[in-house]
């Protein structure tokens, strides 16, 4: 402790004595104190009241002057007083700034409200990137003191640029889940912003037959499918004036089956989405064009929510229209339902698939099957069975590879000609 008592004041004469610092840099130091301040009126109350009880010490002893000589050229305020007792002297910049926060922080504001007028958003969060050289000097100061109050230089820029972003702008600060992530980096005076992708999630139906989920092109450049469900969740991208869109389904049926029931969850990924302040009746008017597609808005989500939904274990109904090669019989399709009741069915890699999937065995399990014949040719089945076992494997038998099937239990040869997806049951 030096002549001058109290924590702030001793510290603060302490620091200043051997580095200069600008109000801001000095406030900062003691953040902890005082309260509804900014830190230049905090570092500046700390200088005044310094000088002040410094003159009093002067004033009673002039052998005191020492003390205002020590820390004359490092507090750059009061020229009067500095002036009457050391003469003119030539004060020493910021060791932290460089007396160029105040510059700094005005030329950042207008770069991150010129990048984010660009878009049009709701949220934002400011990041500054560490290890500045403003920020290594001032962990020097902060270690050598040993002090305990202090706000980084890092916090202090975020919370003015945020401050300026929310009041010229109309932003609104979001720490988790901000529409758009603006880096500032201190010792380029660089600004960069990420938009962060926008998820939609919703339901599809395929009322028709050979649709695929996104659009198939043949080698020449021909479309393999003339719809898709991306045609029309497609001018989600102009809404939303973004630059991608992609799509998470939880899972993918046959091209050539119909998707019914309530349909399959899909979220759709607006990436680098300019405009996020679309409005539910406009996503739902962008959405409502096509007679063989229903695509149903639930909600807007966060990015976990691809994940889940591709995890979630799902449980399938299929609806199948199947010839049979040789009439057959109710009695025989109340066995095979009960044989197939609760079986668990050994499938190797259909050979349809072979070309773009690995050769092995996985096992699936039936819940239940409901069968109705059409007549003794044609069988409607109900196939209640594990999202992912290959239901039109488990009907034909694809020469073997799938065990039981129905082809193999009842003797002959199956064919189906119509596959529907009629329900997709959460596990
Ligand atoms: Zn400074």
């Amino acid at each position: 402790m030096n002549e001058l008592e109290g924590y702030i004041v001793s510290k603060s004469f302490e620091i200043l004595r051997k580095y200069p610092l600008c109000d801001r840099c000095l406030g900062r130091l003691f953040a902890r104190y005082g309260l509804g301040m900014s830190n230049v009126v905090r570092g500046r109350a700390i200088k005044v009241l310094l000088l002040m009880e410094l003159h009093r010490l002067i004033s009673n002893n002039v052998k005191n002057l020492n003390l205002l000589n020590d820390i004359g050229p490092n507090i750059n305020i009061m020229p009067q007083l500095i002036n009457k007792y050391l003469g003119s002297i030539q004060p020493r910049k910021c060791y932290i700034c460089s007396d160029r926060l105040e510059d700094i922080i005005v030329e950042l504001i207008g770069k991150v409200v010129d990048e984010l007028s660009r878009f049009k958003l709701k949220t934002f969060v400011i990041s500054v990137l560490k290890n500045s050289e403003m920020e290594k000097r001032e962990l020097e100061i902060i270690s050598e003191f040993k002090l305990d109050s202090w706000e980084s230089i890092r916090r202090e820029i975020k919370r003015e640029l945020g401050k300026k972003v929310k009041t010229l702008v109309g932003l609104e600060p979001e720490f988790k889940h901000p529409d758009i992530v603006v880096m500032v980096d201190l010792d380029k005076l660089d600004v960069k912003t990420v938009i962060t992708p926008t998820y939609i999630l919703c339901r599809y139906l395929k009322l028709g037959r050979n649709i695929s989920q996104v659009k198939w092109f043949t080698s020449d450049g021909v479309r393999k499918y003339p719809l898709a469900i991306e045609d029309v969740v497609e001018p989600l991208k102009s809404l939303f004036n973004a630059e991608d869109i992609r799509l998470h389904a939880a899972g993918r049926e046959d091209v050539d089956a119909r998707m019914l029931g309530s349909g399959r969850q899909l979220v759709v990924e607006l990436r680098n989405a300019k405009n996020k302040t679309v409005s539910v009746d406009e996503v739902l008017k962008a959405l409502s064009n096509s007679e063989l597609i229903l695509i149903l808005f639930d909600r807007f989500v966060e990015s976990g929510y691809v994940r889940e939904i591709k995890l979630k274990n799902m449980l399938k109904v299929y609806r199948l229209l199947v010839l049979s090669e040789k009439p057959l019989t109710t009695d025989l399709l109340r066995s095979l339902e009960r044989e197939f009741t609760n079986r668990v069915i050994s499938q190797r890699t259909p050979t349809r698939v072979l070309r773009r999937r690995k050769d092995i065995v996985r096992f699936r399990r039936v819940y239940n099957v409901k069968s109705r014949l059409v007549n003794e040719y044609l069988i409607e089945f109900l196939v209640k069975c594990d999202g992912g076992l290959y239901v039109k494997e488990l009907v034909h038998g694809d020469g073997g590879r799938t065990t039981p099937s129905f082809s193999e239990f009842l003797g002959c040869g199956l064919k189906v000609l119509e596959l529907d997806v009629i329900d997709v049951i959460s596990n």
